[in-house]
């Protein structure tokens, strides 16, 4: 009898404590964005600094589908 590991997640710790962030008024919003699942131009989004630098984290606000950009 083993313990089952917890498999490490690639999303990042605010995407993971705050289950709906499209919800979350004091979060910035871009209409400068095509959300690649249902093509809607307006997402919240969230920077980070990640190994690969700058990183931005998109939420669509319609599908919620969420992406990431690095920049
Ligand atoms: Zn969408």
């Amino acid at each position: 009898m083993h313990s089952s590991r917890t498999n490490k997640a690639c999303t990042p710790l605010f995407l993971q404590v705050v289950s709906d962030v499209t919800a979350d008024p004091t979060l910035p919003r871009t209409k400068d964005v095509r959300c690649p699942q249902c093509n809607h131009n307006e997402a919240v989004f969230l920077s980070a600094n990640t190994e690969q630098g700058m990183t931005l984290y998109f939420n669509c606000v319609n599908c919620r589908h969420k992406w990431r950009d690095y920049v």
